[in-house]
């Protein structure tokens, strides 16, 4: 966690927007109260100085255009905030992470961590946290 808000604010710092993009099919399954998901996600934009977060409370079968791998929230988002998807990056841990981020024309960072260390499409970068992702963004490694 120190690591995220670490690398939240350089961005932050950097004259980045931040944007959560996040799938919640719990809402539809019923395992969760959308008031609940509010809270948490209140917190995460204090600490991690969130612009704006787009939640997805739907499940497969709903077919939706917002849940990734589908752009919706990102495409949303850009619309709201006026930001350049060509000149912005969609940090990710899983392949409907990375496929949203290049559906919508971002070039993509995959955190590894839970298994899901190779993946298609294939990211521009894939970084082991939070911290190293914005490192690679803001240029200060591997270019
Ligand atoms: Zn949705």
């Amino acid at each position: 966690m120190a690591g995220a808000e670490r690398g939240c604010s350089s961005l932050r710092a950097a004259g980045y927007v931040l944007v959560m993009v996040t799938n919640q099919p719990e809402i539809a399954r019923g395992i969760q109260r959308p008031e609940s998901l509010g809270e948490i996600n209140r917190w995460l934009s204090e600490r991690l100085w969130i612009h704006s977060v787009k939640v997805c409370p739907h499940d497969d079968q709903d077919e939706c255009d917002c849940r990734k791998p589908k752009p919706g929230m990102i495409l949303e988002a850009a619309e709201e905030l006026r930001i350049d998807l060509r000149q912005s990056y969609l940090v990710g841990d899983r392949w409907r992470d990375v496929e949203a981020g290049r559906r919508a024309g971002c070039r993509t960072v995959l955190i590894t961590g839970d298994g899901e260390e190779t993946v298609e499409p294939t990211p521009d970068f894939t970084a082991a946290s939070l911290a190293e992702a914005s490192e690679w963004i803001l240029g200060e490694v591997g270019r």
